[in-house]
This record gives C-alpha cells, structure tokens and sequence, in this order.
C-alpha cells in the first residue's frame, strides 16, 4: 500500500452513494509532503518528454504545481469562470460537473498550449472521465500531443478509467478504489 492509500484509509470520508471526501489532506486542506510524494510518483510513471502540465481549477492546480518541479515544465490550468483578463482567443470546451451536477464551460488561452507542445493532463479525481476528457478536447484543439493522464484517485467503480483507456489513453492513478460499499474503501491491486 503507497502512502496516498494509507492515508485514504486514515482520512477518507466515504460519503454516500459514492463520493470520497479527502478535504483535510487534499481538496480543502493540502498535504504537502503527501503531494510532493505524489508528484514523484508521476515523474517515475511519466518517462516521457513532456513540455507542460495542464489541470483544472481549483483542486488540480496545487497537485500540477507540486509535480511539476519534478519534470521541470510549467503548469496551465484550465478557467471555469468567465475572466475578464482572459483574452478572447481561447480554446473552451464543457465539462459536466460530478459533484455540482451541473456542465460549465472553461478555457485555456491559445497563448498558453500550441501544437509543439507534449501535455501531461493531471487532476485530482477521475469518476465518469468528463473533467479529463475536457482537458483532452483541449489539447487536441491546440494540436499539441497527448503524453497521459495522472490521476490521485480515480474511482474504478465508474466508467472514467475504462473510457480513456479504451481510447488509448496513458492513464496513471496513483490510487484506484475499487470499491467503497458501506464505507469500506478497498484499493486496485492491494
Ligand atoms: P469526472 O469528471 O471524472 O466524472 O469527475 C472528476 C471530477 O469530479 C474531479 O475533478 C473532482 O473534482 C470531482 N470528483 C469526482 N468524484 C469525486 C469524489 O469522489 N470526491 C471528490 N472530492 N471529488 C470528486
């Protein structure tokens, strides 16, 4: 067991029927030392070349960030509110929203991904793959490669994992959860 399980199974919150509350170490209040070890992780499944990190706002930025010193690239965070500093010429797609259910629409700059770029998508969850298969529509809209997706946690009871795997899709979870009836959390492989 890696220490993002241990302590999943310390801290975790299973909040029925099947979301996984973890705001004292990762969504709310940050861990560090966790996400640094995170972000190692990622470095030693990502072999490849890889020129930037894209993520979400909000959670996915501090997970980005932290691996990102590892591979040595900058972060781009896709916006989920309409920003006034935010020029026009962007790429935008929408994402149905898991826990708000809701769609919104975000957005990256064309100044900020262009097609000689090889991304490495990160995010915090991966349930139904809706938030992942948005930044991706980003990236191919600006032509750049799709290296992977790093994941925290992805929820294997649900169809995310399997959706971009089946496309071919480098998905590399650092925790799968398998299942989490009556609160009980079982992992991938443990
Ligand atoms: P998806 O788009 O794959 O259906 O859901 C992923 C997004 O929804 C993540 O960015 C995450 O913010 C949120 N999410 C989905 N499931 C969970 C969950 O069980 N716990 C938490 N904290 N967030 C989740």
């Amino acid at each position: 067991m890696n220490k993002l399980e241990e302590r999943i199974l310390k801290n975790g919150i299973v909040k029925e029927p099947n979301i996984l509350k973890v705001d004292s170490f990762i969504n709310h209040q940050i861990d560090v030392g966790l996400l640094n070890d995170i972000g190692k992780m990622f470095k030693e499944r990502f072999d490849e070349e890889i020129t930037k990190i894209l993520t979400i706002e909000a959670s996915g930025i501090a997970i980005a960030t932290v691996a990102a010193q590892y591979f040595n690239v900058p972060v781009v965070f896709a916006k989920k509110v309409e920003s006034k500093n935010l020029n026009k010429d962007v790429y935008e797609t929408k994402v149905y929203s898991f826990t708000k259910d809701r769609e919104y629409t975000v957005k990256v700059s064309k100044d900020y991904l262009n097609s000689s770029d090889k991304i490495l998508v990160i995010d915090d969850f991966l349930a139904n793959g809706h938030a992942a298969m948005g930044l991706i529509d980003l990236v191919n809209q600006s032509g750049a490669d799709m290296v992977g997706v790093g994941i925290v946690i992805e929820k294997g009871f649900q169809e995310g994992g399997k959706l971009l795997r089946d496309k071919g899709i480098k998905v590399e979870s650092i925790a799968i959860v398998d299942s989490m009836e009556s609160g009980t959390i079982k992992f991938r492989g443990v």
